[in-house]
């Protein structure tokens, strides 16, 4: 403060000297041997007369007043007092001038003069009015408040300043009937604007005995704005606890709860009273208690803590909550502990799932023996799995293949045809998929794989693409040689296809030409017996007999390889055949057959075929003529003839209850001359099913028996649709 003549005080409301200057101090010496310091009150140097009145007029006119006291019977006291504002507006303290004037100056021009000056520089609106109304005076402060110039103000009614309601007529009243006022109103300005202000108003008499009114005017929009804001954020910090879905609570030094919300209510699964009589130490699972405890008292010695823990409710479930707890701080010191706690138990189970989802993913990949990378839209690799970065870049871990891209790894030419298809997969978004592809590992060893990549995006429409190479080295390397074996074959059976048509054209040649010198044989033979039969002894007669058999059964070898050779050798017309009219016709040439032996045939539906008809009636003929001959001596025979389509081909099926075939005999029934009875038990040369297959072979399809020993058995070949 200036070191001014007149001393001046500061004081707060509760009249403690707050501040001084040096004057007065000496004035506080030299008067009432006082010095100010700390916590000296106003009381405490003021004589009781004047402290009484003092303390009347400073109430009574909410410390704007001017007053002279008397000191003794030559001096005075005289007091001006005015509020001093904040920035807000608020009274922040109060500013008092003290001096002491002999009586004879104390209405001196020079202090009226002092007076008008500091009155007319406050910064409170003063306004010197007639109790009726019209304004009388008003100080700049007042004039700025308003809006007015002084002249303008001067004859100005209360109700062109104020809000005229019902408000203003309460105060106007009380002021009075009791002589003074301090009251919230609404002030008017010139403009018309309004604004909320603390009006102070005290009727007084002048020297010249009339009544005054004295108001001094404080515009507190400011000090409004600043309440309900306060007001607005306690309401918002109301609203904070109670609706928060988390839970807000706050407890004593001991843990013990001080408040909670309704959503801390919810997790301790009780309610709020019941948990306002306890503390926090029950609802933590044992083996968190001494940790949780420990968080606990940092928080009351200062420290801002934030852990997790778990949690039990009162009902007995579990759950992971992240608490922050702050020390509670009144007067400076730590009274409590308030905090809030965040549900987490699903975050963390989620967050367990996906680190055991993505260990599995990491496990699964790089398990794999494929090359998988991921790259971005930049090029650069942003997952590896074992085999890519270990066997193709040849890096000891993935974090050393990540953020590179293929001109880093290969050579300019094979990078930029990379990069220019990974770029056109990720544009077009059509994935590339097994592609064929040669590529070079990081020691130069040359590999075949099959390629895959598959565009996708992510985040903020990022694009990206994964890959997948797999080595097929190995498979190319067996295809070559399956290629060569192939090719070998081919040519073995070319070589086979060859001889064995030289084969069939011996058969038939042989058999054909040896016809005749048995023809020969035979009648030689019939001539012998017919001319020398009368000549020859039993004996001789026995052996031309044997010879003649022997020539019969040779015969019948030649012809059977004859027919044999002939399948297949002579091509015969393709004709649509209905399969139901040929086997019927077959079934007539056995109709002897069939009637001695009693049997049941049992035809399904039959489809019709294009193929060759004599072939195909041969087969037919051979499977029903044998299912007839091998039928069991104990039944009667019932033949079942059926068909089956499948997709590409006929299937169809000759079924008997006759003698059956062992199981180790099945597959060669099937080859020429080979039978499993004797001639005298069952006639034949064992050459049907071979002609069977051969015809079947010659069809491209398939021949096989499904067979029940002494039960019946079942032949069954197959037909291409087309063949
Ligand atoms: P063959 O009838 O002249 O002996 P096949 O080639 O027709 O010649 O038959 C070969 C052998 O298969 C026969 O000797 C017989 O043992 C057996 N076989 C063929 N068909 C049947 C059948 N339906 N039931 C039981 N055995 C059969």
């Amino acid at each position: 403060m200036k070191n001014i003549a007149i001393p001046v005080l500061k004081i707060d409301g509760n009249f403690e000297i707050i501040s001084w200057n040096t004057s007065a101090e000496d004035f506080l010496k030299v008067t009432f041997k006082k010095s100010p310091g700390a916590q000296l009150n106003l009381k405490e140097i003021l004589p009781s007369g004047i402290w009484s009145e003092f303390q009347y007029n400073f109430e009574a006119n909410g410390g704007v007043f001017h007053n002279i006291f008397t000191f003794s019977k030559t001096k005075n006291l005289e007091i001006f007092s005015s509020p001093c504002l904040d920035d807000g507006g608020n009274i922040k303290n109060y500013s008092l001038s003290i001096k002491v004037v002999s009586s004879r100056d104390t209405t001196s021009s020079e202090n009226i003069i002092q007076l008008k000056n500091i009155l007319e520089n406050s910064s409170l609106a003063i306004f010197l009015t007639d109790p009726s109304g019209p304004i009388i005076g008003v100080n700049k402060a007042a004039c700025r408040m308003f809006g007015y110039s002084a002249k303008e103000m001067t004859g100005l009614h209360r109700e062109h300043i104020m809000q005229k309601n019902i408000n203003l007529d309460n105060a106007v009243e009380h002021r009075n009937k009791a002589g003074e006022l301090r009251s919230e109103l609404i002030g008017v300005r010139k403009s018309g604007e309004t604004f909320p202000c603390e009006v102070h108003s005290v009727i007084y008499t002048n020297n010249e005995g009339e009544k005054r009114t004295s108001t001094t005017i404080i515009d507190i929009s400011e000090r409004k704005k600043q309440e309900l804001i306060a007001e607005n954020n306690k309401q918002a910090f109301q609203s904070l606890f109670e609706y928060n879905p988390d839970a807000v609570y706050s407890f004593d030094l001991q843990g013990n709860f001080l408040s909670l919300n309704e959503s801390a209510a919810r997790l301790g699964e009780t309610s709020r009273e019941k948990l306002m009589e306890m503390s926090f130490l029950p609802l933590i699972p044992k083996d968190d208690q001494v940790r949780v405890m420990e968080y606990f008292a940092k928080a009351t010695l200062g420290e801002v803590q934030r852990y997790q823990t778990n949690f039990i409710g009162l009902k007995g479930t579990r759950k992971v909550l992240d608490v922050t707890n702050f020390p509670i701080y009144v007067n400076k010191k730590i009274v409590g502990v308030y905090g809030i706690a965040k549900n987490i138990t699903q975050q963390v189970s989620m967050e367990q799932k996906l680190l055991e989802d993505r260990n599995m993913f990491r496990a699964i990949i790089d398990y794999i023996p494929d090359h998988i990378f991921v790259v971005n839209e930049k090029h650069e690799t942003i997952l590896t799995n074992h085999s890519f970065y270990k066997n193709y870049l040849g890096v000891e871990d993935e974090q050393k293949s990540l953020g590179l891209t293929a001109a880093e790894f290969l050579d300019k030419e094979e990078a930029n045809e990379i990069l220019e298809d990974n770029t056109r997969v990720m544009d077009s978004g059509t994935p590339v998929l097994n592609r064929e592809k040669i590529i070079h590992n990081f020691n130069g060893e040359k590999q075949y794989t099959l390629l895959t990549k598959v565009p996708f995006s992510f985040g903020d429409n990022k694009k990206g693409l994964v890959g997948i190479s797999r080595n097929i080295s190995e498979i190319k390397e067996k295809e070559k040689s399956l290629e060569e074996l192939n090719q070998a074959l081919k040519e073995h059976a070319d070589e086979l296809s060859l001889s064995n048509k030289e084969l069939e054209q011996f058969a038939y040649i042989a058999s054909h030409d040896l016809q005749e010198p048995l023809i020969m044989i035979t009648s030689f033979l019939a001539q012998l017996k017919k001319k020398y039969e009368h000549e020859l002894d039993e004996k001789a007669q026995q052996y031309i007999y044997f010879a003649n058999d022997g020539a019969i059964r040779m015969r019948q070898i030649i012809l059977d390889l004859l027919e044999y050779s002939r399948v297949g050798r002579i091509p015969h017309k393709v004709t649509a055949i209905n399969l139901e009219h040929l086997v019927a016709e077959v079934l007539l040439l056995q109709k002897r057959s069939i009637t001695e032996k009693n049997a049941g045939i049992e035809i399904g539906t039959l489809p019709e075929l294009k193929v060759e008809e004599p072939l195909l009636k041969q087969l037919f003929s051979n499977l029903i003529e044998n299912a007839l001959k091998y039928s069991s001596k104990e039944r009667t025979p019932e033949i079942n003839i059926s068909s089956l389509e499948k997709e590409k081909h006929w299937e169809f099926e000759i079924r008997d209850n006759g003698i059956g075939i062992e199981e180790e005999f099945r597959e060669q029934i099937f080859i020429i001359f080979q039978r499993l009875h004797q001639r005298s038990e069952y006639k034949g040369t064992g050459i049907g099913l071979a002609i069977c297959k051969k015809i079947v072979d010659n069809f491209g399809g398939d021949i096989w028996v499904d067979s029940t020993f002494g039960k019946g058995s079942s032949f069954y070949f197959t037909i291409p649709k087309q063949f």
